[in-house]
């Protein structure tokens, strides 16, 4: 930074901090990350442990930053959400994870993927256009395409949200609720949501050893079954979360213990490993 001069930097206040100069930083170079390709994919898998087969993948977006290394998406999604950036890093993502789906497909993997979507895309109006774009590009049956969608962001305007789910559903697309049980309503919204899917935030998977956090993941996953909703538990790291989770009725799984977020490069190995 000190190299580049005073005026590069007038911007930035004296008072500021560590965190806001990366920030600030981080914001000006998103707008070129894109086009300068310096985004990748990860896919994590989703294992269904009573049929001991593969699910399905999360796409988890990564961003290679030419000089400060891997940036987390906890860091910069927040960030590409403020500045709207978002809005075409998601149209990327959604285009890239089809592809990717697309691939696996025609070697013989018929896996969904998911793809996380925030709030702002729900804002736009165009969100049904840009998914039907990306299905159609790359020549992917939307029943392979899941959207991973949040509690929180359905504050803003239900019943809008409802009406763009209710056409991608439609379409075939499937739904699933994100990070379930940590926002806010979860349970009278599960009603009025056209979803598929329940993903059981890793906070629970976390604390099995609590009675009550047991008890509630087995109230959620009977509520789930009268609801015809799947429930996928988060952050399964290790062999004792599998027992209990399966003695709790829950047998779709996502975790380090099944599988880290891969490079694709390394998913048509790791496939054929497990398989074999
Ligand atoms: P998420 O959607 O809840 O994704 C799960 C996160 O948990 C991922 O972190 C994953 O790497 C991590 N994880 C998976 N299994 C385990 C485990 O066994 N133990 C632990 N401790 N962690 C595990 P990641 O990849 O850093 O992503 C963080 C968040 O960033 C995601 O949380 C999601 O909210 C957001 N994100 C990632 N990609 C995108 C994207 O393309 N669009 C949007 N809007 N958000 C994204
Ligand atoms: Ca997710
Ligand atoms: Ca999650
Ligand atoms: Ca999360």
């Amino acid at each position: 930074a000190k190299s580049l001069g005073k005026n590069q930097y007038c911007v930035y206040k004296e008072e500021m901090g560590f965190h806001e100069v990366r920030k600030l930083e981080l914001e000006k170079d998103l707008q070129r990350a894109l086009e300068d390709q310096q985004f990748f994919i990860e896919y994590q898998p989703k294992w269904n442990v009573k049929t001991n087969s593969l699910w399905g993948f999360e796409a988890l977006l990564r961003w290679k930053h030419p000089r400060m290394g891997i940036v987390s998406p906890n860091e910069f999604i927040p960030i590409a959400e403020e500045t709207g950036f978002i809005i075409p890093l998601t149209r990327w993502t959604l285009e890239e994870a089809c592809r990717q789906c697309k691939v696996w497909n025609t070697a013989g993997i018929a896996q969904s993927v998911s793809v996380n979507l925030s709030t702002r895309l729900f804002q736009t109006d165009h969100l049904i256009d840009w998914v039907q774009d990306a299905l159609e590009k790359v020549g992917l049956e939307p029943c392979l395409l899941e959207l991973e969608i949040t509690e929180s962001m359905v504050i803003y305007d239900i019943q809008d949200i409802v009406r763009q789910l209710q056409c991608l559903r439609e379409m075939g697309i499937k739904v699933s609720m994100d990070d379930f049980g940590t926002g806010y309503s979860s349970i009278g919204l599960l009603d009025r949501l056209p979803i598929d899917t329940l993903k059981l935030d890793r906070l629970f998977t976390y604390d099995l050893d609590s009675p009550s956090k047991r008890a509630i993941i087995h109230a959620i996953v009977l509520m789930a079954e009268q609801l015809h909703l799947d429930v996928i538990a988060e952050g399964v790291e290790h062999e004792e979360h599998i027992a209990f989770l399966t003695q709790l009725g829950c047998f779709v799984m996502q975790g380090y213990y099944y599988g880290k977020p891969m490079k694709q490069d390394i998913i048509m190995t790791w496939v054929n490993q497990k398989q074999s």
